[in-house]
C-alpha cells in the first residue's frame, strides 16, 4: 500500500462545535472506532436522516488492528471486496490510526465515494464508561474529554484506551473533524434506584458514587430498536430481555423501550459467568483469598477478570467454541462443567428479569455466541418450559449464522430471537446526529 501523507479536512476546517445546518440531507461518512487495550476495530458507516429513517445506512468497510505496540496483525475488508490482510509494526495508537485510515483513503480499498480524508465527515468513538456525567452521546470538546477522563478511575482497563483513540483521531484529523463519544453505560440511565443502588451504606453511593452502571448499552438499545422495527412496534411497546454474549456477556431488562437493568455493575465484571471473568461473586472471597494464596487486592482483581469465567472453570480456554469442540471430541468433564455453569448462569438472569418485569414477550440471543452457537441456545432455555419460554428446536439449528429470526415454538409466550447486534450502527446514527444538531432519542431519566 503506497500511501501519502493523509491530508487536513478542508470541508470541517470551520468546524468549532456549532451544528453544522448543511448536513442534514447529504450522507455523512462516519468513522466508527472501538479502541481496545491493544486494538482498534472500526467500520465506515454512511448515514443521514433519510437512511436512518428508510433503515438504509450503509456499512462501506470494516477492519481491525491488532496487538497495537508490537508487530501489529492488519485485517480490513471493504463491503463486496477482497479482504486486505498485512503484518505490520505499530508502535502505538496514532499509528495504527494512520495506517486505517491511509487504507481507508487509498485507491486499494476501493470504498465508493471515499477518496481523500475530506470524505470522512465524522469519527465516533465508542466510551466505555460515562458515569454519571453522560447519559447520551455528546460531540467531543475539552470539558468532555475531561469528564471521560474522570471516568478513568471507574473504568481503569477501558476508558484510557477510548481516550487514546480519541487523541490519536484528533491528532489524525485535527480540529476541523468533529468527534462524538457514544457511551456504553448511557442507555442504562434510566435503571431506577431500586436496580442501581447496591445494598451498601448510602453515604458510599453518595461520596463515591459506587453504583451499578451497566455497560454494553448500545447493543442493547441496538437490539431494542432492531426488535421493534421487526415488530413494527412502537419504543413504548418493548418489554424485552436482551443477552449480549460474547467475551463479555450481560443481560438486560427492558420495559416500555428503556433499561430498567443490567447485569453488569459497577464494572463489567459483575453479572453473567463470561469468557475470562467470574460474574458475581461474593467479595469475602477476596479477603479469604489474600490469606490463602498471598494475593494482592490487584492481583486477585486481575484473576477474577482474565483468568476465570470459562478459561478458569475447564483449565483449557475462553473461547467457546473451542470448548464446545472439546466437549464434543474429547468429552472433557472440565468443559462440560464450565459450558453448564455459563448457561445456568444466563439461564439465572432470564429468571431474574422475567420477575423483574412482570414477564416480557420475548427473549433476545445476541453477540458472538448468543448468534452463533444453537446449542448453548437450547442449553440456556431448557428448564425455562415452565415460565412461558419453548424452544423450537428446528427453527434453532436451522438459523444460519449471522442470521436474524424467531426461534421460539409458535405457541411459547415468551418468544425468543437471534438478532445479530450492531453497535456500530447506533454509534454513526448518534455520531451524524450530534454533529447535525439533532436531538437524540429521548430516554426518560428516572429521578433519583
Ligand atoms: P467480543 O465480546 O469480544 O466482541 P464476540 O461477540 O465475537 O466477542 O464473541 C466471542 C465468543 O463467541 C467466543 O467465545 C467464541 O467462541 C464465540 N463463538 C463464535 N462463534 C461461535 C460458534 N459458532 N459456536 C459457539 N461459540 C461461538
Amino acid at each position: 500500500m503506497e500511501l501519502g501523507p493523509p491530508r487536513g479536512n478542508m470541508l470541517y476546517s470551520s468546524w468549532r462545535g456549532s451544528p453544522p445546518h448543511r448536513f442534514p440531507n447529504n450522507p455523512m461518512n462516519i468513522l466508527v472506532l472501538n479502541s481496545g487495550s491493544s486494538s482498534i476495530k472500526f467500520q465506515v458507516v454512511q448515514t443521514d436522516q433519510g437512511l436512518i429513517a428508510q433503515d438504509g445506512d450503509r456499512c462501506l468497510a470494516k477492519g481491525i488492528v491488532e496487538r497495537i505496540g508490537s508487530l501489529s496483525l492488519i485485517h480490513f475488508q471493504a463491503t463486496g471486496r477482497p479482504a486486505f490482510k498485512e503484518d505490520a509494526p505499530l508502535r502505538d495508537y496514532r499509528a495504527a490510526l494512520d495506517c486505517i485510515v491511509r487504507w481507508v483513503i487509498s485507491p486499494e480499498s476501493g470504498i465508493e465515494g471515499v477518496a481523500s480524508m475530506a470524505d470522512i465527515h465524522v469519527v465516533g468513538h465508542r466510551v466505555v464508561h460515562g458515569g454519571e456525567k453522560f447519559s447520551a452521546s455528546v460531540v467531543i470538546d475539552a470539558k468532555v474529554v475531561e469528564g471521560i477522563e474522570e471516568c478513568v478511575e471507574l473504568a481503569p482497563l477501558h476508558n484510557p484506551a477510548n481516550l487514546k483513540g480519541i487523541r490519536a483521531a484528533q491528532e489524525v484529523f485535527g480540529r476541523g473533524v468533529p468527534q462524538v463519544a457514544v457511551f456504553d453505560t448511557s442507555f442504562h440511565a434510566t435503571m431506577p434506584e431500586t436496580a442501581y443502588l447496591y445494598g451498601i451504606p448510602y453515604h458510599l453511593y453518595r461520596r463515591y458514587k459506587i453504583r451499578r452502571y451497566g455497560f454494553h448499552g448500545t447493543s442493547h438499545r441496538y437490539l431494542a430498536y432492531r426488535y421493534r422495527t421487526l415488530g413494527k412496534l412502537t419504543r413504548e411497546k418493548v418489554n424485552i430481555i436482551t443477552l449480549h454474549l460474547g467475551n463479555g456477556c450481560s443481560a438486560c431488562a427492558i420495559k416500555n423501550g428503556e433499561s430498567v437493568n443490567t447485569s453488569m455493575g459497577f464494572t463489567p465484571l459483575e453479572g453473567m459467568v463470561m469468557g475470562t471473568r467470574a460474574g458475581d461473586v461474593d467479595v469475602s472471597v477476596m479477603e479469604f483469598l489474600s490469606h490463602k494464596e498471598g494475593l494482592s487486592l490487584p492481583e486477585m482483581i486481575t484473576v477474577l477478570n482474565k483468568q476465570s469465567g470459562l478459561l478458569g472453570l475447564s483449565g483449557l480456554t475462553s473461547d467457546m467454541r473451542e470448548l464446545l469442540e472439546e466437549e464434543r471430541e474429547n468429552g472433557d468433564r472440565r468443559a462440560t462443567l464450565a459450558v453448564d455453569v455459563f448457561c445456568a448462569s444466563v439461564r439465572r438472569y432470564i429468571g431474574a428479569y422475567l420477575a423483574e418485569l412482570g414477564g416480557a414477550e420475548a427473549v433476545i440471543f445476541s453477540g458472538g455466541i448468543g448468534e452463533n452457537s444453537s446449542v448453548i441456545r437450547k442449553r440456556i432455555c431448557k428448564g425455562l418450559e415452565p415460565l412461558g419460554l419453548s424452544l423450537d428446536d428446528s427453527r434453532n439449528s436451522a438459523l444460519r449464522r449471522g442470521q436474524m429470526g424467531e426461534i421460539s415454538k409458535p405457541t411459547s409466550r415468551v418468544k425468543v430471537h437471534v438478532i445479530p447486534t450492531n453497535e456500530e450502527l447506533l454509534i454513526a446514527r448518534d455520531s451524524f446526529r450530534a454533529v447535525s444538531g439533532i436531538p437524540q432519542p429521548v430516554y426518560s431519566r428516572r429521578k433519583s
